[in-house]
């Protein structure tokens, strides 16, 4: 890659309206004295929300309509697959739902089924034990207090067995249409390589990425940034200098970029 490749990127003087393609002498121009080398990478380096606006077109462009990942029919079926895919694929999820809906798609049939069998149908996605335990719990609860149905709030979500945060944004997001920013480790990881935020733990990144993008833009890009992942960034196949984002958002990123864990 040559230089003026590199540094080809959106400066501060008007995100999305100036592209700047420096030949390489004009780099090394710059960069002959400190002095030049620091107003040279703040004017040649975007800030956070040129970078979040950045990426939001750039997500879009390549994602233009992304599907939900799990296979589901109604509320209750998408429930059971994204608590399944914790720690698991969705793909590995999708290949294990159709015998266990083929039993039960409902509350009413999954809590006439025995924990056990849940657990034998659901083993390939592993965690088995706790998760049958859960569903079969959950699928109780639904039929108690819900009359059979998957509440839409975050609060009776949560208070489900086996439901945590994520779990519940997912549900809110994909089966009622609430803007939600569900924050699993790869998004977390991602938002840290793409400079949108600091990283600290998922409750953060949540908080900074809906600060960052609009309400109305959230479902999709929580999709649109899984995608991405999945095509461009695994957990450990990157050092934060490969790809086009990265290399647009940090045109001066040089050392491999370390993640903070979720
Ligand atoms: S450059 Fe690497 S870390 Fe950055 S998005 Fe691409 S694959 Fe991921």
């Amino acid at each position: 890659m040559g230089v003026s490749s590199q540094i080809s990127g959106f400066g501060r003087a008007g995100f999305g309206t100036r592209h700047y393609n420096l030949k390489p002498e004009t780099f090394n121009t710059y960069l002959n004295s400190t002095f030049n080398a620091l107003v040279f990478f703040y004017f040649f380096t975007m800030n956070k929300l040129e970078r979040a606006a950045y990426t939001a077109k750039r997500l879009e462009e390549l994602y233009p309509q992304p599907a939900i990942p799990l296979h589901h029919k109604d509320p209750f079926t998408l429930l059971i697959s994204v608590l399944l895919s914790a720690q698991c694929t969705d793909v590995r999820v999708n290949q294990t739902t159709p015998a266990l809906f083929a039993l039960a798609d409902n509350p009413m049939d999954m809590s006439r089924l025995s924990v056990q069998t849940i657990e034998d149908i659901i083993r390939p996605c592993g965690l088995a034990p706790s998760k049958a335990k859960a569903i079969a719990g959950l699928s109780k609860i639904l039929l108690d207090t819900h009359g059979g149905r998957v509440p839409s709030t975050f609060e009776d979500l949560e208070a489900l067995p086996g439901v945590g945060h994520k779990t519940a944004s997912v549900v809110m997001a994909q089966a009622f249409g609430f803007p939600a920013f569900p924050v699993d480790t790869h998004i977390h990881r991602l938002a840290q390589r793409w400079g949108l935020t600091n990283g600290k733990n998922v409750q953060q990144t949540e908080k900074d990425l809906k600060r960052l993008f609009p309400k109305e833009a959230w479902n999709r890009l929580h999709l649109q940034i899984i995608y991405y992942g999945r095509e461009f960034c695994s957990a450990r196949g990157c050092d934060g200098t490969v790809c086009e984002i990265c290399r647009t958002c940090y045109p001066n990123r040089r050392k491999p970029f370390v993640n903070r864990k979720a």
